[in-house]
């Protein structure tokens, strides 16, 4: 089967993690970012749940492009918080992107919360929207707890304080292959990967390699 899925995405990390998992799975597939396409202008995300702004985000990348998409929204939801920063993750602190200001913002609220209740879950939806209409979304979480202070180097956002259940470390100490492998994104991308290989192998999948 060859079919064309837009991962409406810059990230070239997630792009690859995608690529890998879709590999063996829907063999033929090829899987474009958004550096691929034309581009198009990307509406503010606007849904109230992670579910609702990777389906924006998908149907966008249909509507602009008509080739099937995937899009994924994620957070992390701390339970002290009420489930916050959740879908504000990114601009926490006011300023959209600024890891360094939203992770010391979160820090500084959970200062005097005791060690057994800093609990917190990475959550991500990912979302696959298709030009003949058809629309499935998932979630998956990855339960941990926030620490007081940042350790560790790699990953990005909230990685040097979230301590992942059953570890020791933060996600920020983990090689990129082992938080894929665990992380919130990792379970739902790899979720959906069945997902996709059905909804591209239907026989809609021939029509679209065809044109
Ligand atoms: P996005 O869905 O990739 O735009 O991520 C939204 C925000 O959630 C990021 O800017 C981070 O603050 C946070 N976030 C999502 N996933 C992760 C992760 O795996 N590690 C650390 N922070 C994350």
């Amino acid at each position: 089967m060859s079919a064309r899925l837009l991962l409406a995405t810059r990230n070239a990390g997630k792009l690859a993690e995608l690529r890998r998992l879709l590999e063996s799975a829907v063999p033929g597939v090829e899987v474009l970012g958004l550096g691929d396409v034309e581009e198009y202008p990307e509406a503010p995300e606007t849904g109230a749940t992670f579910a609702e702004n990777a389906l924006l985000k998908a149907r966008e990348a249909v509507r602009y492009t008509g080739l099937p998409a995937v899009a994924d929204d994620s957070g992390l939801s701390v339970d002290a918080l009420n489930g916050m920063p959740g879908i504000l993750s990114a601009r926490w602190s006011g300023r959209h992107g600024d890891d360094d200001a939203n992770t010391a913002l979160l820090l500084g609220q959970l200062a005097d919360v005791p060690e057994d209740r800093r609990g917190a879950a990475f959550v991500c939806a990912a979302a696959l929207v298709t030009p003949e209409g058809v629309e499935r979304v998932l979630e998956r979480e990855w339960r941990g707890r926030v620490i007081g202070e940042k350790r560790g180097t790699n990953g990005f956002g909230y990685d040097p304080v979230f301590v992942p259940e059953g570890l020791e470390v933060t996600s920020a100490q983990l090689s990129p292959g082992e938080k894929d492998a665990r992380s919130h994104r990792g379970q739902a991308f790899a979720a959906l990967v069945p997902v996709i290989a059905e909804v591209l192998g239907g026989p809609a999948a021939g029509q679209r390699s065809a044109q």
